[in-house]
């Protein structure tokens, strides 16, 4: 009775019974995957969990600062759980690192000086990341303050090039940038396993190098972090996994206490450093989203891998595929079409909280190539922990979907993301 009770909210909800037959079929066969994927949220639940209880989170850290922020308990105390949960010496977490791309330009501007070299051996970077580095010639850029960039590709297979990234270190090579999620490429996501890897190997050719891995959609999706395998710091953004869709704005960079000083010095002043900054009554949403990051991700990565199986089902390419491990959230799917992402990014938004009658359309964004659609019924304005879906209007016709702060309401964006394409007539008749 109760499974009628669901089938039936759900045709009231606007899915036609033919796609909620093929999608329930398909979700029957998940259960064991999503048993191992909160066995995954529980370990981090008792990290995140263990780290509050050691540094006696209170109520009296969510007091809020003005001003310049001097002795902020509350900000304090939040970095050091920050760094407890990364096991690293240090951290920075503010509310004033504004987006991931700024918290990864303050780790970058903060530990490279004239001089010396950036290198990303794991092919090109997130693509806000090409103007900060000067890739695209840009005012302000790393690459107008002398620091010079090198790049090795991943090979074909998704593999490293350790030869070419061994002849592309020399005397000036300072920092190396890691990013641990696909973005918006094809290419495989890396395990924190293999960036374990990776960074032994840098460090038999060049042993004081700064190892830093932009963590952005990373965070919490495996039982450890980056740092935990010889990373000096992570980057990343609380709007984003670790904020758990709380958090309304900011980012962090936890790492060894000397570069998480470089970045501080960065952020506010030479001199100033961690001392100064306001928090403004952020300091709760910001530990209580922390609270519910490993849930979230859970969430989140059920619905990547429901929509996985049944976009491949349907018969387009998808990435990852639909059994493979995950260590992101972002799932990607090719479509082939443009009125098929617009389709998909539409049933997204309908299925939203927040703007669910809002039609989505491809606009010219800041920061990338091609126009770009996406569907974001946010409760946090850009939000990509919460279900949200993008897509480049550019062959391959790919989109991108992220987020969901509840296994179900991704779930039921996903039924209606099938549901637009079904009604446009573009899903093969024979699955249904
Ligand atoms: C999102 C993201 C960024 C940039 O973060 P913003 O908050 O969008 O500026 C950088 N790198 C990766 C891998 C990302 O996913």
């Amino acid at each position: 009775m109760e499974n009628t009770d669901l089938y039936s909210m759900y045709l009231q909800s606007g899915i036609d019974k033919k796609v909620l037959d093929f999608c329930f079929s398909i979700e029957r066969e998940l259960k064991e995957r999503f048993e191992l994927i909160d066995t995954t949220a529980e370990f981090n639940q008792m990290k995140v969990l263990n780290a509050m209880r050691k540094h006696k989170v209170s109520e009296i850290h969510f007091a809020s600062t003005t001003g310049y922020g001097y002795n902020d308990l509350g900000r304090d105390t939040l970095e050091a759980v920050y760094a407890e949960i990364f096991h690293t010496e240090d951290a920075l977490v503010r509310p004033q690192l504004m987006s991931g791309t700024h918290a990864l330009t303050v780790a970058l501007f903060g530990n490279l000086r004239p001089g010396d070299e950036l290198l990303s051996p794991v092919g090109k970077p997130y693509d806000t990341l090409e103007s900060v580095i000067g890739i695209t010639p840009t005012k302000g850029s790393l690459k107008e303050y002398g620091v010079t960039y090198r790049q090795v590709d991943l090979l074909s297979d998704g593999s490293f090039d350790y030869e070419k990234i061994r002849s592309a270190i020399h005397k000036n090579t300072k920092l190396v940038t890691i990013q641990r999620s696909k973005g918006y490429q094809t290419r495989p996501t890396l395990s924190v396993e293999q960036i374990g890897e990776l960074i032994s190997f840098l460090r038999s050719i060049k042993p004081d190098l700064i190892c830093m891995v932009d963590n952005c959609y990373g965070e919490f999706v495996q039982t450890i972090e980056p740092t935990d395998v010889g990373a000096d710091l992570v980057v990343g953004s609380l709007i984003k996994n670790p904020g758990g869709g709380l958090a309304p704005t900011g980012g962090y960079i936890a790492g060894k206490k000397e570069f998480v000083e470089n970045a501080a010095y960065r952020l506010s002043a030479p001199g100033l450093g961690k001392e100064i900054g306001a928090t403004l009554g952020l300091n709760q949403p910001l530990y209580q989203g922390l609270f519910l990051a490993p849930t979230v991700v859970s969430g989140a990565l059920k619905g990547a891998i429901f929509a996985a199986n049944i976009y491949e089902r349907l018969g387009y390419f998808v990435v990852p595929n639909a059994v493979e491990p995950r260590y992101d959230i972002i799932q990607a799917v090719t479509l082939n079409h443009p009125e098929s992402i617009i389709a998909f990014c539409r049933g997204i938004q309908a299925a939203a909280p927040v703007d669910s009658y809002v039609v989505p359309e491809p606009w010219a964004m800041p920061g990338y190539h091609s126009q770009v659609i996406m569907a974001a019924g946010a409760f946090v304005q850009g939000s990509s922990i919460e279900l949200s879906a993008d897509a480049p209007i550019e062959p391959p016709y790919a989109v991108y979907f992220q987020g969901g702060l509840t296994w179900y309401h991704a779930k039921f964006g996903i039924l209606m993301s099938v549901q637009k394409l079904y009604d446009a007539g573009y899903l093969p008749k024979a699955c249904f």
